[in-house]
């Protein structure tokens, strides 16, 4: 029986880990069905991690933290979870393989997940020229011309670093304010390679057997434009991962926002005895990486309790 079970090896899931083992739990496994890091290793450039200055990547700030979390006994299996049930006070963590794990409390911490944007030829030429990934795709477009689709602090971050490797960045905005920091808008306009195509919605994606060769985009006016372009990147914001919580009968095991967040308290607290959630999957996450390691670092703390609680009295 495991002390604590942590889902999810992103920034929350790994400080959970950190947190929990140096707390002096002796038994605590690390559920991550991928390498360790989270989506954040997706990223080119992170500036906002403190204490962490000059031009550093994702998946560079965060290569060391699962060495640090082993340090301290963590043990991580790489395997998907299914779902996370409770029978009295045990908590089932039914994996991807068909076994199942035992433990006396559960951090969740799965994140979140790129949204797909919904136009024509979207899915048909996804991994074939649309791409949810600057840092995985952009160097197939070196010194070609490309199209960011949204207006956030991803696509805006992501659109400034496929201007250095491409001829040109197109990106396409259905409004014509952005949604993200100030410094960073101010950064794209100075660009002289990004053509802003704002008030503008795609509409196509279009190709050949070998890949995309142009979007279709529709102004608020009703005009359409083609741009011909062989790589299309949208960030259109993330939906949050919260399936393991799915209970067979469809019902979620704890209590959740409509739009499918988990409801906790400021100690990171569900609404089951025992079961903390964290990062970007909790009610108002401010979704970043320096809170989502806030969040791992408070449930941990309250994960050592409960099990001492339940153990102990
Ligand atoms: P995640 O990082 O999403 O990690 C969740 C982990 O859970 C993943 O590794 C996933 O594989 C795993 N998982 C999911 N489901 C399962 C399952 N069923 N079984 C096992 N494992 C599972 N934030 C900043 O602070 N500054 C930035 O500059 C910044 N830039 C960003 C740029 C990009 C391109 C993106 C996408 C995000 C950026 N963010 C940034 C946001 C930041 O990455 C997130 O807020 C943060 O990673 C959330 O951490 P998390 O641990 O909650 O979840
Ligand atoms: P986001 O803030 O939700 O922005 C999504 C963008 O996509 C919005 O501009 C939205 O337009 C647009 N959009 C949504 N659906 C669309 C559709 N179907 N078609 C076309 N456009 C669509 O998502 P995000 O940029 O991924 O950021 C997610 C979170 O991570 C945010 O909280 C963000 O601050 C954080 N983050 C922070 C940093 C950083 O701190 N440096 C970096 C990256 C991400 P509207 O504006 O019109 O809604």
């Amino acid at each position: 029986m495991l002390d604590c079970a942590i889902i999810g090896g992103g920034p929350a899931g790994l400080t959970a880990g950190l947190y929990t083992t140096r707390g002096g739990l002796e038994n605590v496994t690390m559920f991550e069905k991928g390498m360790p890091g989270g989506q954040i290793t997706q990223s080119s450039e992170i500036e906002n991690y403190p204490g962490v200055t000059g031009e550093i990547t994702g998946m560079d700030l965060m290569i060391p933290w699962p060495e640090q979390c082993q340090k301290f006994g963590l043990k991580h299996a790489m395997v998907e979870v299914k779902r996370v049930s409770k029978e009295g006070d045990v908590f089932k963590i039914h994996k991807g393989d068909g076994t199942v794990e035992e433990a006396h409390s559960v951090i969740i911490g799965t994140g979140s997940s790129p949204r797909r944007a919904g136009f024509t030829g979207e899915d048909e030429f996804f991994g074939k020229g649309v791409s949810t990934c600057a840092t995985c795709d952009g160097f197939f477009y070196k010194g070609k011309e490309v199209a960011v689709v949204g207006g956030g602090d991803t696509a805006l971050e992501e659109a400034l670093y496929l201007a250095k490797i491409c001829a040109k960045v197109y990106l396409i905005h259905r409004r014509d304010t952005f949604r993200s920091a100030p410094n960073t808008v101010a950064r794209i306009k100075r660009t002289e390679n990004i053509e802003l195509v704002l008030n503008s919605v795609p509409e196509e994606v279009y190709g050949d057997k070998m890949g995309v060769t142009g979007i279709r985009v529709k102004n608020n006016a009703g005009e359409t434009r083609d741009i011909t372009v062989p790589g299309v990147f949208t960030f259109v914001g993330n939906d949050v991962n919260n399936q393991t919580l799915i209970q067979e009968d469809g019902s979620f095991l704890c209590e959740m926002t409509k739009s499918g967040e988990v409801i906790v308290d400021i100690s990171m607290k569900t609404s089951v005895p025992g079961l903390f959630a964290t990062g970007d999957m909790r009610i108002a996450a401010p979704k970043q990486v320096v809170s989502a390691a806030g969040d791992g670092a408070v449930a941990a703390l309250q994960a050592i309790s409960y099990v001492d609680e339940l153990l102990n009295h």
